[in-house]
């Protein structure tokens, strides 16, 4: 009996994966997921002992195939020996690190003792080509391009960066069946009109300005369809598809044309995930469920029509968006909507402290926009803050005067003769000036003024840095 029911529940087990059950993946991850890697900017060097180690277990094999300007080797990570050769390049965009944790991810399951016999039936099946990080210039200082600012993805064609031609000739010496170009698109892109922001996003790029669709392109689409379907059940509304455009200098475009189906994928933002772990997540789930669809055909099961009813890609959301406020300005009152987007800013170097600078992004009627949080202010007034007439010391000074009672009264402007370090600017419900810089011009695009929000003439919020903090639920710490 008891032998019955192992036996069994390693029939189900194997079974669970054999069906393509993505659940499965997306349950495992947490037990796979790489430790030493847990934010957006690790580097070169943390990634480089990791790869180089995997020579040492069976079914990897680990060669080095060239060397980025800066002298960074760039490794391609070979796993099993099936027919479908399916190429991975990832971060190619040295500010887009999302899928190389994924891949990193990947590695742990696959040179882990588990599920074996689901192992050895993927690895006749398929080989898979793996080359995490093939910007790592960029990477080491958090920034798109390389060391001699150009954009790899529009260097496919002149391949004058070493990091271009190295991936120009492994897709040659390959030829694979299929391509993953995996990046990190802006936080702001919506899906559709759907007013969701978009956390996953694909394209199957053409391969001709007519945006043809040949067989190889269309193996894409259909495996984007399928992937499209798994991603619904996670983050249900936020997928969408990238403008097919052709752009003659783009990686992703040419390998399509040079006859592997390529497939985009763009993580793009979610709330409450600045570090992108979940998104990390579901891109370890998306490569593992694109592997096993690959190995039985089962995206054949899947048509273009299924593809082109993605939602298109559109910049649509904000970080705030503050809806239908009766601004007073100018001696004027308008009705008007305010969109806020941050900029992360490092204020010591790419590893040092992040912070967060806000900005009025737009202004006026942005009812076809959305965003992360959004406010309705229908029957609020709003109008800028004042300032304060004395000029402080530093931040202490200040922080040890009666601040709060200020706040609600109407100042929301403080000038300090100090330079107040920045990650404590960007979350102060106030704003600082310098000793001799006016007030901010409101409204106005780029400008961050702090505001006033007013209802039956007195102050509930005070809008600072981009954030609304609520004067009731305020506490002076
Ligand atoms: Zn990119």
């Amino acid at each position: 009996m008891r032998y019955l029911f192992t036996a069994l529940v390693l029939v189900i087990s194997f079974q669970n994966i054999c069906a393509q059950d993505h659940s499965w993946f997306y349950e495992e991850h947490e037990k796979y997921k790489e430790i030493n890697i847990y934010d957006r900017f690790f580097k070169h060097a943390d990634i480089k002992p990791m790869i180089q180690s995997l020579d040492l277990h069976p079914g990897f094999e680990v060669l080095s195939v060239g060397k980025s300007i800066q002298g960074k080797s760039i490794h391609l990570v070979k796993w099993g020996h099936g027919p479908e050769k399916i190429l991975m390049w990832t971060q190619m965009h040295g500010n887009e690190p999302t899928a190389t944790m994924a891949v990193m991810d990947i590695f742990n399951f696959l040179k882990s003792g588990d599920h074996a016999e689901f192992k050895s039936d993927l690895a006749e099946r398929v080989t898979l080509l793996f080359m995490p990080m093939l910007n790592p210039d960029g990477a080491e200082v958090y920034k798109r391009r390389n060391a001699i600012d150009v954009d790899l993805n529009r260097d496919a064609r002149r391949l004058q960066s070493p990091e271009s031609k190295i991936l120009k000739t492994v897709r040659d010496r390959y030829d694979p069946q299929f391509g993953f170009n995996l990046h990190d698109q802006s936080l702001y892109y919506g899906a559709g009109n759907s007013g969701k922001p978009v956390a996953i996003a694909f394209l199957a790029p053409a391969y001709n300005e007519a945006k043809e669709v040949n067989e190889v392109r269309l193996n894409s689409m259909k495996l984007i369809a399928q992937l499209n379907e798994i991603m619904q059940e996670y983050v249900p509304g936020k997928v969408a598809k990238f403008n097919d455009t052709f752009e003659p200098r783009a990686f992703g475009d040419n390998i399509q044309k040079w006859g592997t189906s390529t497939i985009l994928i763009e993580s793009g933002g979610l709330l409450d995930d600045p570090e992108k772990q979940y998104l990390r997540k579901l891109h370890f789930v998306m490569l593992m469920s694109s592997f096993v669809s690959i190995a039985h055909g089962d995206f054949q099961n899947y048509s273009r029509k299924a593809y082109e009813t993605i939602p298109m890609n559109r910049i649509s959301i904000f970080d705030l968006l503050i809806t239908e406020a009766e601004v007073i300005t100018k001696n004027h009152t308008f009705i008007l909507d305010l969109g806020y987007r941050n900029q992360a800013v490092f204020s010591d170097g790419p590893r040092g402290t992040l912070r967060v600078k806000s900005q009025l992004a737009d202004v006026g009627d942005l009812s076809t926009f959305s965003g992360y949080q959004v406010f309705d202010a229908s029957g609020y007034q709003i109008r800028r803050a004042k300032l304060y007439g004395r000029i402080f010391e530093d931040l202490e000074e200040l922080i040890n005067t009666n601040w709060f009672e200020l706040i609600k009264i109407g100042y929301g402007h403080f000038r300090v003769k100090k330079e107040v370090h920045g990650d404590l600017e960007a979350i102060l419900p106030f704003r600082i000036l310098k000793q001799d810089e006016s007030l901010p011009e409101f409204p106005a695009i780029g400008e961050n003024a702090a505001l006033l929000m007013e209802k039956d003439g007195r102050i509930q919020y005070l809008i600072a840095n981009g954030k609304m903090h609520d004067l009731d639920n305020f506490k002076k710490e």
